[in-house]
């Protein structure tokens, strides 16, 4: 008998998703990431390195010396 009679499916199915903020690809919760998964932002690694690409936060704009 493979299937379950209670009605509840394998873990697959019911799995958080976020999207990822640098390749805006959707990505589904992975164990690693259950004691953080709402400070997740990223699909991978390579991605939340990606962010450094993309900062421009805060730019000094006192080029000029006195
Ligand atoms: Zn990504």
């Amino acid at each position: 008998m493979a299937r379950n009679a209670n009605g509840k499916r394998p873990e697959k199915a019911n799995l958080p998703n976020k999207v990822c903020m640098t390749c805006h690809r959707p990505f589904a919760w992975r164990r690693k990431w259950r004691d953080c998964w709402d400070d997740v932002k990223y699909c991978s690694a390579r991605c939340r390195d990606h962010r450094e690409h993309n900062k421009g936060g805060t730019r000094r704009q006192t080029d000029t010396a006195p």
